[in-house]
């Protein structure tokens, strides 16, 4: 298949009409329309095969993938997506890899009304670059540098799924069937892009878990000038978690496994009630894991509020 048979058919699988698109796929360059009364927030993530995700991954999960780890960073932020590009390295022009990509793309793209508006492709090593773009009401993105000593720390939904399935790959575990649930949540991770938009009205601070809670929650801190205490007793863990790790493994996981994609954030003491019925009517769960404190760094605390010493914090390219 031609560089230009490709491109056209992701431009039609993710055909999807925006008013602010004034010009997509097809000549030089995109031309956009930021609505008046917002400001662009704009990010971008690289996937490497057997680096971020398997090798080996069905195509379409890869697709889903690569827009999820973006629309997640918008989420962070607390903004509403509206545009992405798409840089594409394949080793060979396969039809079949391009069909499932754009099928796993276009789906999650559809579901949060997500354009496709530019893009690129190349011969080389299967890498693949998403550049998304969203919008946020002026001065009200969410950061990594609001924390303040006295906050409590949450986290949506749950942690350590997607490091299990990593875990378990390759080994016989893998044939159980609670395997299959965690690998869902590798493979297809759910960016929390609702609770983002909820928690620019709470939150003093936010990041997407994408390294490892500890690493991640290291950022905030660092960027806040603060410290936080994580409880790891209290850190929400799926059935499917529960059913096959227990103990220090469970707690490695949730706390350094990384690529949950769920939201990590600070809200002010005392708001914890408001915070859950906010989330709760747009269907998402919320818990307290800790609590902002005067001082640097991230502790993890074990029941005893003794400190929880892991081998490694999270995933680090360069380390
Ligand atoms: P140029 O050579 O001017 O950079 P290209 O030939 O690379 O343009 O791309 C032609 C058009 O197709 C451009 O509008 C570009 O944004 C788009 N495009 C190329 N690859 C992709 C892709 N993988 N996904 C989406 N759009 C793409
Ligand atoms: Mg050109």
């Amino acid at each position: 298949m031609a560089e230009f048979d490709l491109i056209d058919h992701i431009r039609r699988r993710c055909d999807l009409a925006r008013a602010d698109v004034r010009l997509g796929i097809g000549d030089d360059a995109a031309v956009l329309a930021v609505p008046a009364g917002h400001e662009l927030v704009a990010c971008t993530d690289t996937l490497v095969a057997g680096v971020h995700f398997p090798h080996g991954s069905a195509p379409a999960d890869i697709g889903w993938k690569a827009l999820a780890v973006n629309l997640s960073d918008l989420a962070a932020m607390g903004a509403t997506p509206a545009w992405a590009l798409l840089a594409l390295t394949l080793p060979e022009p396969d039809a079949g890899f391009v069909a499932g990509f754009a099928e796993g793309f276009a789906d999650l793209a559809a579901a949060h009304h997500v354009a496709l508006v530019g893009g690129d492709t190349t011969r080389g090593p299967l890498a693949i670059t998403v550049t998304a773009h969203g919008f946020v009401p002026p001065g009200q993105a969410l950061r990594r540098d609001g924390a303040r000593s006295g906050d409590e720390v949450f986290v949506t939904g749950t942690l350590g799924d997607a490091a299990a399935a990593l875990r378990l790959l390759g080994t016989s575990r893998a044939a159980e069937f609670t395997f299959a649930e965690l690998r869902a949540r590798l493979d297809r991770p759910t960016p929390r892009v609702a609770a983002g938009a909820v928690l620019r009205a709470r939150a003093t601070a936010c990041i997407d878990v994408s390294d490892g809670l500890l690493a991640d929650l290291g950022h905030m801190a660092n960027q806040s000038g603060v410290g936080i205490e994580v409880e790891a007793a209290c850190l929400p863990a799926s059935p499917a978690l529960l059913a096959i790790f227990d103990g220090r493994e469970r707690c490695a996981l949730q706390l350094a496994g990384g690529d949950d994609y769920e939201l990590a954030f600070s809200v002010p003491a005392g708001q914890a009630h408001d915070l859950a019925q906010d989330l709760a009517r747009i269907g998402c769960a919320a818990t307290r894991i800790g609590r902002v404190v005067d001082g640097t760094g991230v502790r993890a605390l074990d029941a005893h509020a003794q400190p929880i010493e892991l081998p490694r914090r999270g995933w680090e390219h360069f380390a």
